[in-house]
């Protein structure tokens, strides 16, 4: 994925991620804008930061900033009325009194899967190691309808195979909620021992612990599909052809055959399993299904870990959301201070925990439930 990191000036400065990353670095975040290295097969700008102020204040910003400005200010009530975006978020009307059992997964499994698909090594597209995962995925969703979404991508370096994976789990409502995340790795760093734990693994390994929370279980409500995407990565330089070709594909493929129209909800998982978990805001999602999303973690208790910062964040969903279907990307893009991890072979089991992976699983699951009862 992709993004402009944008600080909205309407919330506190430091989320509580940051305070703690400053006080373990004693540096301060704020102090050092603009020093983001695009790492290699990534396209990044500059990260880019917006502090406290005025709308007029930013006017002295780039125009590149000034457009994700005005969206700051249009969520702004009063600069100076401090206040942060998960309770613009937050609808007022939130039951607090649901009796319904709390959801949670296997959190031990999960992590188990993650190591599981690490030992693989890397796993690009067109790469040996990408059809072992492809197996071990599909020998994990027994007795799951499973459909296959297979072409051939041109892609800068030539032509790649490509496979999107999707285990169905039929609903008595009509409509699809489908759960997505990527299985390839990054395709530029593919010799430099990377195994992606966090980007890469974690989506992988989450999907196949809700397999096992929704395998042979009733769906009172919406059909439930899990996706496991391919050829997320870029293969040269990330651009909007030279990226997410699983998801352009398989987007297009659902508008030509009707499906498209039936998903109420698509929502991605990427980089879910680092430790410091801070799932971002991003402005490229749907509001309400955000929305709906932090509802889940509020119930469950896990508000904090969501939507400390807001930046538009460009990953698989985007297909999805140009074609009009509502969609919310679950991503931590702070992995290690400044994301120094983020595509570099400190991609490591040693920085994810299983309770990350529980957070993000168990409030995917609850968001479901939230989704089925609209
Ligand atoms: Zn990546």
């Amino acid at each position: 994925m992709s993004y402009v990191a944008v600080r909205i000036a309407v919330h506190d400065p430091a989320t509580a991620a940051e305070r703690r990353q400053n006080a373990a670095h004693g540096a301060s975040r704020g102090s050092v804008p603009g020093t983001m290295q695009a790492p290699k097969g990534r396209k990044q700008t500059p990260h880019l930061q917006i502090l406290a102020g005025p709308c007029a204040a930013r006017m002295l910003a780039t125009c590149l900033v000034l457009s994700f400005a005005l969206i700051a200010c249009a969520r702004q009530k009063s600069p100076d009325t401090p206040q942060t975006v998960s309770s613009t978020l937050l609808p007022a009307t939130m039951n607090s009194d649901d009796p319904a059992p709390k959801p949670s997964i296997n959190s031990s499994r999960a992590m188990q899967y993650v190591r599981d698909v690490v030992a693989f090594g890397p796993r690009p597209i067109g790469s040996p190691n990408h059809k072992k995962l492809e197996t071990y995925i599909t020998s994990h969703l027994k007795g799951v309808p499973v459909e296959d979404d297979a072409f051939i991508a041109e892609t800068p370096e030539g032509k790649f195979p490509v496979r999107n994976i999707i285990a169905k789990f039929p609903g008595t409502r009509d409509g699809i909620i489908v759960i997505a995340g990527h299985y390839d790795t990054n395709y530029p760093l593919r010799n430099t021992g990377y195994v992606g734990a966090n980007d890469g693994g974690s989506s992988t390994a989450i999907l196949l612990e809700l397999a096992n929370q929704l395998r042979g279980k009733k769906r009172d409500g919406y059909s439930v599909w899990l996706l496991w995407t391919d050829g997320e990565e870029a293969v040269k330089q990330w651009s909007a052809t030279d990226s997410l070709y699983g998801t352009r594909h398989l987007a297009e493929k659902w508008q030509k055959d009707g499906t498209l129209k039936k998903i109420k909800a698509f929502l991605l998982t990427d980089m879910i399993g680092d430790a410091d978990l801070n799932i971002e805001q991003d402005m490229n999602s749907t509001p309400w299904l955000e929305n709906v999303v932090l509802q889940a973690a509020t119930r469950l208790g896990y508000q904090s870990h969501f939507f400390g910062r807001s930046i538009p964040v460009e990953d698989d969903h985007l297909p999805f959301v140009h074609m009009g279907v509502p969609s919310a990307d679950l991503i931590d893009l702070d992995y290690g201070y400044n994301n120094v991890f983020h595509h570099t072979p400190q991609d490591t089991l040693d920085k994810l925990s299983p309770q990350s992976l529980e957070i993000v699983g168990s409030v995917l699951m609850e968001t479901v439930r939230l989704l089925d009862k609209m």
